[in-house]
């Protein structure tokens, strides 16, 4: 099977460039060269395309221009946020709160400042994902100095109540950081409505390239530079500026916010029409992640009795790309963290399917989908031994 007739349901993987962007971005690889920090004509082309994305950037989630920075990508801002303020922070307290459910790129870099002195609280979530504001409340301490909970949760889709945590973090004079890759695009944010201080977002996972992301920081946060090199990103993230990423990240933004509304509706649709049709037609399935706070694009299901991975090899051969929060897709022993917090055991969170959809997929996809799915399920069930022991067990009683 071609790839032009593969079923790319990975969204949150990440996605390909949107024919507008590519189209916007072309020439500055090759006419529109010119160094941003130049002074002749090419140099002020780059320059006045670069400012046109960071007013683009700002403008979707209610921001100054100024408080936009340019950075690699989601993992870069990130780690950015939260060691540039651990730094920056680190006479006034050493404390810094998460969660437990958060984006290796933060759960990482907490974890290394841990082994550099600062001590770090990941906050448990419910089994629907949502992290508990009152135990945000009591795990505040004299020396807290940063509160970093994503927007939305990249496996299982769940958004969680950032504008009530942001609230708590401002009336105590904390920072707030939300690493809102998964949610710019599908879910109206306002930095300055929501109280949050520090933003991460990537262009990858909206239809911009790899390798592009931005960290908004509000104005006035005391933060560390991140690369130290010239003037760039008023000297904050130094380095020749990646403009034909920028200019991506800018158009890509712009076209997601202006549809946001439209292409909710008709991703919610199809991710519930998937949901409804898999939970009441498949055995022993369930849906993981919060039923109504929920990315529109993101369908997270876990099966009884057998491995993601195999789920993913006969979908594969269907030509149907997906995910899942087996180990061995995990790249580790274990399964999902994310799936373990929400207190699935093992055995369920090694059978799941993650689904995550975008703009170019269509009703009729999730329908060749959801014809392939139950024989899938149920050819790996009959080669499954814990179905077996299951059935044998039904049986007796
Ligand atoms: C993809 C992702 C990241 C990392 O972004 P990159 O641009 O790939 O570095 C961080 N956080 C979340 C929630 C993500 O989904």
């Amino acid at each position: 099977m071609d790839n032009k007739n593969r079923i790319y349901f990975d969204n949150a993987a990440t996605t390909p460039v949107r024919k507008e962007v590519f189209d916007e971005i072309r020439p500055y690889f090759t006419e529109l060269y010119g160094n941003a920090s130049s002074i002749y004509e090419i140099a002020h082309q780059s320059q006045k395309a670069m400012e046109k994305a960071r007013r683009q950037v700002a403008s979707a989630i209610g921001a100054r221009d100024s408080e936009i920075f340019f950075t690699a990508g989601g993992s870069e801002s990130d780690n950015w946020a939260i060691k540039g303020v651990a730094d920056a922070l680190s006479n006034k307290g050493k404390h810094i709160i998460t969660t437990k459910i958060e984006h290796h790129a933060v759960l990482h870099t907490c974890e290394f400042l841990e082994k550099h002195g600062y001590d770090v609280t990941y906050l448990p979530v419910d089994e629907y994902g949502l992290v508990s504001v009152d135990e945000l409340k009591n795990a505040l301490r004299p020396d807290t100095i940063l509160i970093s909970v994503m927007f939305a949760n990249n496996e299982i889709g769940t958004i969680e109540p950032v504008a009530e945590i942001g609230k708590i973090a401002r009336e105590h004079g904390i920072y707030f950081h939300t690493d809102a890759v998964q949610a710019v695009g599908h879910v109206n944010i306002n930095v300055n409505d929501m109280n949050i201080d520090l933003l991460s977002m990537s262009g990858h996972k909206l239809g911009a390239p790899k390798g592009i992301g931005a960290l908004y920081i509000r104005s006035g946060v005391k933060i560390s530079n991140l690369i130290h090199g010239g003037g760039q990103e008023k000297g904050k993230r130094a380095g020749t500026e990646n403009i034909p990423g920028i200019v991506g990240l800018g158009k890509a933004i712009e076209l997601a916010v202006s549809e946001i509304d439209t292409e909710n509706e008709r991703l919610i649709k199809m991710r519930d029409r998937i949901i409804e049709s898999i939970t009441s037609s498949i055995s022993h399935s369930r849906l993981n992640g919060h039923p109504e706070k929920r990315l529109p694009g993101n369908v997270n299901i876990s099966f009884e009795f057998i491995e993601g991975e195999g789920m993913l090899l006969l979908l594969d051969n269907k030509g149907i790309s997906a995910s899942s929060g087996s180990a061995c897709t995990s790249g580790s022993l274990d399964p999902s963290h994310v799936l373990l917090s929400i207190g699935l055991p093992h055995e369920k969170a090694h059978g799941s399917l993650r689904l995550t959809l975008s703009r170019n997929n269509t009703m009729e996809e999730v329908e060749y989908f959801l014809k392939e799915i139950g024989p899938i399920v149920e050819r790996l069930r009959q080669m499954s031994p814990l179905y077996e022991e299951f059935i044998k067990n039904n049986r007796a009683v």
